[in-house]
């Protein structure tokens, strides 16, 4: 025998990691996917991860400080336009 049947591991090996985040806060150590920087549960795999126009950090965003000032500023406002409509009785 030759070794034929031995599995080249190399590739697997070498191959980059993943790398994610995972919920215990450790790198992920799967390796990546052919041609993608994330394994298959990291968004490799086709149709998984974030689609394309992901809109949950968009909505993530209507807590930063940003629209919360916007918010405040509307609040404020509003509470402008009681007070006057308060004046005019
Ligand atoms: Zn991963």
């Amino acid at each position: 025998m030759s070794g034929g049947h031995v599995r080249n591991t190399a590739a697997m090996v070498t191959s980059p990691r993943c790398g994610a985040r995972t919920r215990d806060g450790t790198a992920c150590r799967a390796p990546a996917m052919h041609g993608k920087r994330r394994c298959r549960m990291h968004g490799g795999a086709r149709r998984s991860g974030a689609p394309k126009g992901n809109r949950n950090a968009r909505r993530h965003g209507m807590f930063t400080r940003d629209s919360r000032a916007e918010r405040h500023q509307v609040k404020a406002l509003l509470e402008d336009a009681w007070g006057l409509l308060g004046e005019l009785k």
